[in-house]
């Protein structure tokens, strides 16, 4: 068949079905017409006015009433630790916003804060309502099944390596079961004492050695099996407030030792307590080896006081919500800002100077920069003497810091006059401290805000 023909029968067939269509519709007509007329338009000139009831918008305001508030700290994995409010309604935690009372704290020295800490808080801090009452949260003690069996067991080991059997270890892939809070002390107390057990003296350095351990890590432990067990409290300023705990705990493992290798106070040794630079590099090792200060030892709000601010390690404006406007507000002020950085990060689109560098090379990029300062001259003498380890000198032949008393005859530590043990029920005395508090006084004096702060301070009464 040809095109044109196909055309021509298609054409005709469409007419033909078209006749059919007129007739149901007019069909279709008739049967609803009745129906159809509810269909009409209805105009209502004002809409407000002819609304029956209006009182569904009473519940649409009323969102934003509470019963009762409360101020709280919200401490999640990150150091900003923002106090909130969070107002309740019907005993359920409705919506969570600043406080809006950091303006009204003062020191020990009655050092007024800055209401420029207002308003403190995240879009995570908004949203935690979620996180209190989403399905996802663990509200008990949790044990996954294969330790559960393996404490159970009675702990069994390879007797020639110490090692538990892997089918008890599968990660990932095991269920959590619930558990009792009594239950869960008794596996976390019976398990440390398990592993205290197995890897202290002779027997415990021959378990570690044909599990491949470091023998320098094997000699570390000096034969104590609590040495095995690590524990991290939290990056510093989080354990001021909550989570210190963990490094107490594992002093008190000494207690452990002790009863287990049967030696007394002078030889007990607690667990290890590791900080956040060597548990998981959370934070940069480096800092605190170059700086002697960790990176978490300042306020962001000092950063105004600075001439030259360089952020280096941190992705600020992303990661630090509620102290980026310190940031902006120091660029106001006049301070000049740089970011090192290994990639256009929101922090670097916001300062003056962007240098990106290789991932990796930030320890060359920096003793090259040293190197630059000391050559030129650069440098604040009396700051870095005073307050940084630079005058440090470090020996090539041990590569330990050198000792005064290693070159200079007859050489003695001066006494500490600052450190003292208090006697039994001495209360400390206050001393006015030269160094600001976290809520500054328009003058306070900025004596160490930033390990990587070139500080020159600048006019201080602002
Ligand atoms: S920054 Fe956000 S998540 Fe972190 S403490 Fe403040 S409100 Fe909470």
């Amino acid at each position: 068949m040809s095109e044109k023909t196909d055309q021509r029968l298609s054409r005709r067939s469409f007419m033909k079905g078209l006749g059919i269509t007129g007739g149901v519709l007019a069909t279709s007509r008739w049967v609803h017409a009745t129906p159809l007329r509810y269909f009409k338009p209805t105009i209502i000139d004002n809409p407000l006015a002819a609304y029956p009831d209006r009182e569904w918008e009473k519940v649409y305001r009323d969102i934003f009433n509470h019963d009762s508030s409360f101020v709280f700290l919200c401490a999640p994995n990150d150091t900003h630790n923002c106090l909130l409010k969070a107002y309740v309604k019907n005993g359920v935690v409705q919506r969570i916003g600043p406080s809006y009372g950091y303006g009204k704290a003062t020191d020990l020295y009655g050092n007024q804060a800055s209401h420029r800490w207002d308003p403190r808080i995240c879009q995570k801090g908004l949203a935690l309502v979620r996180r209190f009452y989403g399905d996802r949260r663990v509200k008990a003690p949790m044990i996954r099944r294969g330790f559960k069996d393996w404490a159970d067991a009675g702990y069994p080991r390879d007797p020639q390596t110490g090692k538990p059997d892997g089918k008890y270890f599968q990660r990932g892939k095991d269920k959590w079961l619930r558990i009792s809070w009594d239950d869960a002390y008794k596996y976390s107390a019976k398990a440390i004492h398990n592993i205290s057990k197995t890897y202290s003296g002779k027997k415990g350095e021959e378990y570690l050695t044909k599990q491949e351990y470091d023998p320098a890590m094997i000699h570390a432990l000096e034969g104590a099996g609590v040495q095995t067990i690590k524990l991290r409290g939290g990056m510093a300023f989080l354990g001021a407030t909550r989570i210190f705990g963990l490094y107490r705990f594992a002093n008190m493992l000494a207690l452990m030792d002790s009863k287990i290798r049967g030696v007394g106070p002078e030889k007990a040794i607690g667990g290890r307590g590791w900080d956040s630079y060597s548990w998981h590099t959370d934070l940069p090792p480096g800092h605190p080896m170059v700086t002697g200060q960790q990176t978490n030892d300042f306020d962001l709000f000092a950063v105004e006081r600075a001439n030259l601010l360089i952020v280096w390690g941190m992705n600020w404006i992303t990661t630090k919500m509620p102290d980026s406007h310190w940031l902006t507000e120091a660029r106001l002020k006049g301070t000049k800002t740089v970011a090192v950085t290994v990639e256009y990060s929101a922090t670097a689109s916001k300062t003056d100077e962007v240098l990106v560098i290789r991932p990796g090379t930030d320890p060359a990029f920096a003793l090259g920069l040293c190197q630059h300062i000391i050559k030129k001259n650069l440098y604040d003498k009396d700051f870095v003497d005073n307050k940084t380890d630079f005058p440090f000198l470090v020996r090539l032949d041990n590569l330990q810091p050198l000792r005064p008393d290693e070159f200079i005859a007859g050489f003695k530590e001066p006494e500490l006059t600052s450190v003292r043990f208090m006697k039994a029920g001495e209360k400390p005395q206050l001393v006015k401290s030269n160094r600001i508090s976290s809520y500054p006084s328009p003058c306070a004096r900025i004596l160490d805000p930033m390990s990587f702060m070139i500080t020159k301070p600048k006019n201080m009464c602002r």
